[in-house]
Formats: C-alpha cells, structure tokens, sequence
C-alpha cells in the first residue's frame, strides 16, 4: 500500500526524521487556512499516488494565504498522470541549497534491506541511475545485525558529501532504517532529502511503501488508505477478501492457485488474447467463494469473457461446476464463460454443466484449447 506525501511524513517525523511543518487540506478554503496557521511562505503540493508531481505543476511555492488559495485551486482536480488530485499539503517553504536522494527499499535478489544515498537528489532517480551509475552509493543492511552508524558514515562518504554534512545525513539515513523496520515498508524513499541554507538535513518528499501482508500489524497505517483514490475492482476484491490484480485486457481470468493463474495468463497472452485480470479463488473453492470472485470480474466494465481455469486437487470440479451454475444464475451473468475442469470428480463438473444446457457457458477439455476459445469469443 503507498502512502501519500503528507502520510509518509508524518510517520517520519514520529521516527525522528526532521521534517518541515505542514497541513493537509481537501479544499481551497483548507488550503489557504493552513498558509494562514503556518505564516510565512508555504508549498502547496499535490498529493498523488505518483512520482513527477513537481514537473507535472502539482508542487507550487508561494508567499501567503492568498498565493496558497489560487495555488490550491489550480492543483486540486488536476490530473497527474492519470490520478485526480483530490488533497493538498500546505507546508511551510524550505530554502534548499542542495538535493540529495535517500531510500531504503527492500532488496528482494538479496534478501534484505538496501539503504541508498547520492547527492544527486531531486531529479527522477531511474535517471541518475542510468547516467550516473556510480553516483548512488548503497549499501545491504543484514536485518540480524540491524543497522549500525558506520554504514551511515560510509554512504555519506561514498557520496562525496562534504565531512560536514556526514553526521546529519548518517543520522537520518539510521532513521530512514528505523522507520522501513518498524512500519514494515518494502520502500522508504525521500526524494529530495534537502540541505538547507541554514545547514539543516530535512525531508522535503516521501514515499513509503507498507507491505501489504504486514497492514494487519499496523492499524494506524490501514486507516491511511483512501478509499475513493482505489482501482474501484481492487477495493470491491479486497473487501471480499478476494486475490485480484487487476490488469487491462478484457479476458477476464479465474483459477485456482496462483501458479495456475500466471500460467493462464500466459497461454491467453499466447493464444492472441488479453487478461483483464489475476484472480486466484485459492483450493477447495465453495460456490459462494466463486459467486464473490465472479461478482469482482463482472464488475470491470472492459471484460467481454471470462475463463475458468481449474486444476482439481483438493478442489473438486463438481464443487466448481456448481459454483459457476449457482454464480450463473445469481448475477445474471449473459458473458461468454468458458471453463476448463480438469482433475478431481472432473467427470461429475462437466456433466453438470452439461447438463445445465446454458447458452454462454463452454467447456473445453484442455487449458490451450480453452484459452483459444475465450480468446476468440473476446474478440467476437
Ligand atoms: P515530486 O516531483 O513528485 O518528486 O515532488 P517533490 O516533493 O520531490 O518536489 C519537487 C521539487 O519541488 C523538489 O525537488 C524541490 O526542488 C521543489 N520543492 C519542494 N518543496 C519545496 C520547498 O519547500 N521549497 C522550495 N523552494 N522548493 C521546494
Ligand atoms: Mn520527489
């Protein structure tokens, strides 16, 4: 789950990273009220679930309320790549003398955390990375040992930092490690981590990044999550407690066990065909579990046909063959559904749907061949 902006700093500025003051605000009214309480120049800055705000015209400084009001009414509702701003953070103005750039994202090829730093902040950081591979210094933390100043020391060393500014940067990067274990993050990045004129070390952007799977630890951090910015299908699956990705294509994809998934994805992709989405209805799926995953396909405007694809174990087919009759039946469902049973009581799933003699619902033997299938009543 990413966090916004001001939601990130806020969770920094527990763990001790320094950080400007600032206010959140949802209207203009807000916005210039929050310039007002935190007087003199602010930032008003776009809060977005993406990087690229500043070139996009989301971030704007200005003198006072005033300024903060038409800044905020020109961000708010501004689209930026594809996501409606619908918050501002007012914060007060900072005098940058340079950018640097800090992160610490889980190293998944390394099993554990990489803190980075290079004193080429500001700019997008894919960009440093690929014209100036040498001038992000990192360095693995070995989450047994946790982290130590020395690797500090070392990234502000390695970065070119001036000596006088080592012991600040060191500070906030054990800080920065701190906050990656303690909120369970797969990234914390802080982009730009600002020198200001006066010498102090602050963020002044933040990205965090929470492991989804660790939220249940961290109900403070689950309540950050701003239902009306969700993908509308990935909110309806999550409260039906349903494994759905959605993707962009419009075959819609349902197996069970997530490696049967991927590889479903893979032979609609093969067979010319695009899914709209990865949903996994787990082992030994009940027909009210299919009713609820099918009520998620459905529900995405763009599928045109949905493919079951079942391997039966401990599934049985019969179970899911009356799943997908009684889903059917229930929702109404007039798109094209093409099932593959194979496995356990795999005889007893098709005869029952067979037997059900229903116009939209196919049967195929083979896992190619019902892709095939889907694949062209999609394009039908
Ligand atoms: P991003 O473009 O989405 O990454 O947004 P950032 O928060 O990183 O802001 C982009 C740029 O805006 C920064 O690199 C700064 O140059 C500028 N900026 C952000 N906050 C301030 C501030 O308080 N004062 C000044 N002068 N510039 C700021
Ligand atoms: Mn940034």
């Amino acid at each position: 789950m990413d966090l916004y902006e001001h939601q990130g700093k806020e969770l920094l500025g527990c763990m001790g990273v320094p950080v400007p003051a600032g206010r959140v605000a949802f209207s203009v009214d807000e916005a210039a009220a929050a310039a007002e309480e935190l007087g003199g120049p602010v930032v008003v800055k776009a809060q977005v679930h993406t990087g690229g705000r500043g070139k996009a015209g989301g971030i704007r400084v200005v003198d006072d309320a005033a300024g903060a009001s038409r800044a905020a009414a020109d961000i708010l509702g501004m689209d930026i790549k594809g996501h409606t701003v619908g918050r501002v953070y007012v914060e007060e103005a900072s005098d940058i003398a340079r950018e640097l750039y800090a992160a610490v994202v889980l190293d998944r090829a390394e099993k554990r955390p990489l803190a980075m730093l290079s004193s080429m902040g500001g700019m997008d950081v894919e960009e440093i990375a690929r014209e100036h591979p040498g001038a992000i210094a990192r360095v693995h933390i070995d989450p047994l040992l946790g982290w130590s100043d020395y690797l500090g020391r070392r990234l502000a060393f390695e970065s070119g930092l001036a000596a006088d500014l080592g012991p600040a940067v060191s500070e906030v990067m054990a800080r920065l490690y701190e906050a990656f274990v303690i909120y369970e993050a797969t990234l914390v990045e802080v982009n730009p981590l600002a020198v200001l004129a006066d010498g102090r070390v602050v963020a002044l952007d933040c990205k965090l990044t929470a492991d989804d799977n660790a939220l249940f630890r961290h109900a403070d951090i689950a309540g950050m999550r701003d239902v009306s910015a969700a993908d509308p299908q990935e909110q309806m699956a999550r409260d039906r407690g349903v494994t759905y990705v959605k993707l962009d294509g419009d075959v819609g994809v349902l197996g069970n066990g997530a490696g049967l998934v991927m590889s479903t994805l893979d032979v609609v992709a093969n067979a010319g065909g695009r899914p709209a989405n990865f949903l996994d209805v787990g082992g030994g799926a009940k027909a009210e579990e299919i009713v609820q995953a099918l009520e998620v396909i459905t529900s995405d405007p763009k599928v045109r046909v949905i493919f079951f694809n079942i391997f039966g174990g401990i599934t049985r087919c019969d179970e899911v063959a009356r799943g997908i009759l009684t889903a059917v039946d229930q929702l109404r469902i007039t798109l094209p559904i093409v099932v593959r049973l194979d496995g356990t009581n795999q005889e007893e799933g098709r005869s029952l749907i067979a037997e059900a003699g229903l116009q939209n619902v196919y049967s195929e033997p083979t896992m190619t061949a019902a892709a095939e299938r889907a694949v062209a009543l999609a394009g039908a």
